[in-house]
């Protein structure tokens, strides 16, 4: 078609992520989070055991990739730090089995789903959609990504601010495991390179303050670092 090749205005910059060991960053394409997939924390959440877990999304260019400190939203009064283990999607795939499912994965990172927790709940109240809650600028700090092949981690899961723990958690009692989270995933979406999937925060969320020190961590995985600016 003509003109396709020119732009009306300058493209926006691809959101990329840096991959431990490499000079090559990973291009960020979509970000699916899961809801809920921690049974106490769906308990602190408000919800009961037989609430599956769900998805919703943020903007790609959400991501604070190491290096860029969030700034703390605007309308919010209760921004909350929920930390989770990132899956990195490498390659294509839609309506996979479990069994299928790790051949996807091109590797780890550590996340953090920052929350308009205010903004969120008062959506939930009314039945509004979730964007303003959780899809806003910086609301997806993420680490360098950690290369992978195998079985998915299953070790400690924690965040500290300010140097005091408050999330500290094991990634194997998430409800829906990694190969399960990725499976129902590609049967709502066609999966593609570049997509990461935050798979979900153990009980223990809590509120973040401009100037508050973050650290998180998934064994294995790596850490990572920001300041609430
Ligand atoms: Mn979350």
């Amino acid at each position: 078609m003509r003109g396709m090749a020119e732009f009306a205005l300058p493209p926006p910059p691809v959101p990329a992520v840096p991959v431990e060991g490499q000079d090559q960053a990973f291009a960020v394409r979509r970000i699916l989070c899961v809801g809920r997939n921690y049974a106490a924390h769906r308990r602190e959440m408000g919800g009961d055991d037989r609430d599956p877990p769900f998805f919703f999304a943020k903007p790609a260019d959400a991501i604070a990739p190491p290096g860029r400190d969030p700034a703390y939203p605007p309308r919010t009064a209760n921004l909350h730090h929920e930390i989770e283990l990132v899956v990195a999607i490498g390659k294509a795939g839609a309506g996979l089995t479990p069994d299928q499912a790790l051949d996807l994965v091109y590797g780890y990172a550590v996340g953090v789903d920052l929350t308009r927790r205010d903004l969120q709940n008062a959506a939930k109240d009314k039945g509004q959609p979730w964007d303003a809650g959780k899809g806003f600028d910086d609301s997806a700090p993420i680490s360098a990504i950690r290369r992978w092949s195998g079985p998915p981690p299953q070790g400690r899961i924690a965040i500290s601010v300010n140097g005091q723990v408050k999330q500290a958690a094991t990634v194997a009692d998430m409800i829906w495991n990694v190969a399960e989270v990725i499976a129902e995933a590609s049967k709502l979406w066609r999966l593609a390179p570049g997509d990461l999937i935050y798979t979900g925060t153990p009980e223990g969320v809590g509120p973040l303050a401009r100037g508050d020190r973050v650290s998180g961590e998934v064994e294995g995985v790596g850490q990572l670092d920001f300041t609430v600016v």
